[in-house]
Formats: C-alpha cells, structure tokens, sequence
C-alpha cells in the first residue's frame, strides 16, 4: 500500500499532533465525495456538513499534502488577476458579484479560527511592495478599484511609512491590508479537517480517487474500496493528474520553491519586519516572505513551468532573499521545499459542474488562500441549489494554454521570461 509522506518542510516540522487517519477499505456510501484534502476540499466539507450533508473525504496523500500544506502561507485577497480585468471580460451584474466577494475568503479563515479553536499562528496585515512608480500607481488604482466594491480597508503606504513596516531599501511605497495576514497554512489544514471530523465527516488518507464511474449515482473508486455518492467535488487542483482529462487542458501545473531560514532571533526578526506583516512585491514572478511565530523568515518566488522539482531550491530563492534583506547573509537556511499551484491562462479560478453531479474548483493561478475558502463556501450553496454565486465563477471565460500539452510549458515560461524582463527593467 501505497503510504506518501509530507515533503520535507518547515511546515511537516512543526505541525501540529494529529491522530492516524484509516485508508478506504471498503464499500461506502455519502451524500457527497469530495476528492482532494486541501483548502478547497476542506472548506467544502466543513460548509457542506455544517449544511447537514453526509461528507467523505478521499486525500491521495495526507491532508494538507499540496499546496494548502506548503504555501507562504499569505492571506492575500482577492484574485490572481485584477477586478479591472474581470470587468472587461464579463458583464456588469458577474463583475459586481466577484468584486464583492474578493475579500470573503480572508474573513471566511478568521471564522473558521475562531469558530474550531485552530492553533495556526494567525496574525493581521499584509502589504503590497512597490519596487517602482508604475508598480505604486498600479497600488493606487487597485486601492480605488477595491473601494468600489466596498472594500475600503486599505491604506496606501508612502515610502517613509513602507521603511516602518518593512526593512528594505529597494520599496518606493505600497499598499497595507489589515484583512490580509498569515498562517501556518499546514496547521490551519489540519485545524480544518479535525473541524470536518468533528461534524461526522470522514477523511481517508493514503486513498486517491483512481476512477470515476459517472452518472445519476456516481462511484469514486480508490485502489481499496468506492465511494457511492449523490455529488461529487473534485479538489485535487495541481496534484488531480488526469482523473479528470476535460479539466487538464486548460489548465497547467507550476511549481513554485519556499526557503526558511533558522531562527533570527527576537531583535534581528523585529528589525526586518517590525509589526510582522507579510510581504509581497508586485512583480509578475513576485517575492513574498514573512515570520514565523518561532522568528524564521520564511521567503518564495519564482515559477517552474510544469512543476519540475528544481535540485537545488536554496540556490535559486536565497538570491532573492538577500537581495531584500542583504543582513541575513550569514543565517543559515534550514528548509527548502516546492509546491505546486495550477495555472490557468486568464489566472481566473476555473470553476464549473460536468454532468449534474460533479463539481470543480481549481486554478487560482498563485493567490489561493483566501479564494479556496470562499470556493468551499460557492460549492456548498450550489450543492444547496443556491447558484448565484457559483455561476458568477462558473461563466468566467477559459481557454486551453497554446501548444497544446506538449508545447504549452515552453510557450508559458517564455512568456513569463518577457514578464521577468520587464519586471527587472522596471516597466
Ligand atoms: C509553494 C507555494 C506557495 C504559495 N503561497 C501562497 C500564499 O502565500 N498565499 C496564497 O494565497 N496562495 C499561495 N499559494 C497557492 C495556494 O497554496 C493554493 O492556491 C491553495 O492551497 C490550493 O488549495 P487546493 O485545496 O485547491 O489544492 P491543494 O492544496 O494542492 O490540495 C489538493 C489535494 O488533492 C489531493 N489529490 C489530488 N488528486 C487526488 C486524487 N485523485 N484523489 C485524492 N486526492 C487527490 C492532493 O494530494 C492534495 O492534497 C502557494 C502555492 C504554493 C505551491
């Protein structure tokens, strides 16, 4: 039998104790399967039996495995691309419904800490980092755009105020967040699917969904044993493989490298990020970092069109790490490890139901934190006949990567070399 562990991380280390979890061996029946244990399937779980639906979880791996267990653990709002955009693409009543729901998923964690005691090292306020005039002017139109939707929370940082709240010299100013913060995303996983036990919910590890027999019952089939249910979520997001080949094409697994550094130490931590905000720049390859309740710093960027696991993470991140923080030369990293995310072309979350009984949820392109929680909560009102929102998602334009599944890799990442060139020269 098949027993895959948690990558080597920061995160596996210092998890939070969790009781073993049994592998399908049998023949079980629910109203709805959800496939994947990561945020979006255990927020759906959690709302869904909140809701009184019978729940079964079926995780590949262990729960938090993906992404949701190795992020940056940033809770950044709204989407991966600017309402701006969407506004563009969709019609006014569509773009009103996603603008008012960008900053629901940041809300959606803080209740869900509160409400099931998760120990997950929550704290307030994230901050946008300019490197230029454009990236701030940039700053300034979403702050505008944001209020619009009635968001209006945020505060524009000049560059003296920025120095306050971030010890780099390389920002001009930015934008500040109080709904935004961080986590330690693999103890809110965990937090979540103890939350989903205790509301009767069953999760199976080590049990991947190998099969799906469609239809008005339709069967999940692990290696060991099915799962008879009403509905089924798929949520296996960059880790689903081609369980579900419609799904695949317009989508593309990238992988992205996380680096933590040993402890720094209460006075070296405070004097990089005084108030212990997270960070993220505005660069399209952007850099984001934070502490850690234990005083690391915890640093990523980068992309891996494909998701190729590169051989040595360290080599790549800690030249960023110093470039922001050029004081940690001589601290040592005790951690590195890649995660995937799922890229879609328009960086939209794809989102929809194949035949009247399978639900997705997949592709937030980078930011998911927040958006995955708030699809558990979508998922569960259309499962509840209550689609409104979900369709908001659902009729968001997707188209397949050019190339095709050979080329689409190479095609990205050059365009993502044309991004990373004028990230460097400042356009
Ligand atoms: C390194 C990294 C850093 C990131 N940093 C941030 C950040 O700071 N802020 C932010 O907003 N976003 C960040 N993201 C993105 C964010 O983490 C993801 O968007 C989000 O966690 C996706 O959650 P998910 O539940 O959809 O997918 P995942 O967390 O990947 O979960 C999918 C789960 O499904 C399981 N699975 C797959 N196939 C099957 C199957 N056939 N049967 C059973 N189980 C299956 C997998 O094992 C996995 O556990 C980051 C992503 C990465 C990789």
């Amino acid at each position: 039998m098949a027993n895959t562990p948690y990558p080597q991380s920061y995160y596996a280390a210092s998890a939070n104790a969790v009781p073993p979890r049994p592998v399908l061996q049998d023949d079980v029946e629910t109203d709805v399967c959800v496939i994947g244990a990561g945020y979006t399937g255990l927020s759906s779980a959690l709302f869904l039996l909140e809701n009184g639906f019978r729940v079964t979880v079926l995780e590949a791996a262990k729960v938090g495995f993906g992404a949701s267990g190795r992020n940056g653990g940033q809770i950044v709002n709204s989407y991966s691309r600017d309402i701006d955009v969407i506004e563009r693409s969709v019609g006014p009543k569509q773009a009103q419904l996603l603008g008012e729901m960008a900053f629901e998923g940041g809300r959606i964690i803080r209740e869900r800490v509160a409400k099931y005691q998760i120990q997950c090292d929550l704290k307030d306020g994230g901050v946008f980092a300019a490197l230029n005039s454009k990236h701030m002017g940039h700053l300034e139109s979403q702050k505008r755009l944001w209020e619009r939707y009635g968001h209006t929370q945020l505060e524009l940082l000049d560059e003296r105020r920025i120095r306050e709240v971030v010890a780099c010299d390389n920002y001009v100013g930015g934008l500040l967040d109080m709904s935004g913060g961080h986590i330690h995303p693999l103890n809110l996983a965990l937090g979540e699917a103890a939350a989903v036990e205790s509301l009767g919910g069953t999760i199976y590890e080590q049990s991947a969904a190998l099969r799906i027999e469609r239809g008005a019952n339709p069967v999940v089939h692990t290696a060991e044993g099915k799962v008879r249910a009403k509905f089924i979520i798929v949520a296996g997001n960059a880790y689903l493989g081609n369980l579900m080949p419609e799904l695949a094409a317009k989508s593309m697994p990238c992988g992205t490298q996380v680096i933590t550094t040993a402890p720094l130490g209460d006075e070296l931590a405070k004097t990089l990020l005084p108030q212990d905000y997270c960070v993220e720049d505005c660069n399209y390859l952007l850099d984001y970092y934070r502490l850690t309740s234990d005083k690391r710093l915890i640093f990523g960027g980068g992309v891996v069109y494909g998701a190729r696991d590169p051989a040595n993470i360290e080599a790549i991140i800690r030249p960023k790490m110093l470039k922001a923080f050029p004081q940690l030369k001589d601290v040592k990293i005790d951690y590195a490890w890649t995660g995937n995310f799922l890229l879609t072309l328009s960086r939209l979350p794809q989102v929809g139901r194949l035949g009247d009984n399978i639900y997705y949820s997949q592709g937030c392109s980078g930011h998911g934190v927040t958006y995955t929680h708030l699809a558990g909560k979508v998922l569960a009102e259309a499962l509840r006949g209550q689609a409104e929102r979900f369709d908001a998602f659902a009729d968001l334009p997707h188209y397949p990567f050019p190339g095709g599944q050979l080329l689409r890799t190479p095609f990205a990442a050059l365009g993502a070399w044309y991004y990373g060139l004028r990230d460097k020269l400042g356009f």
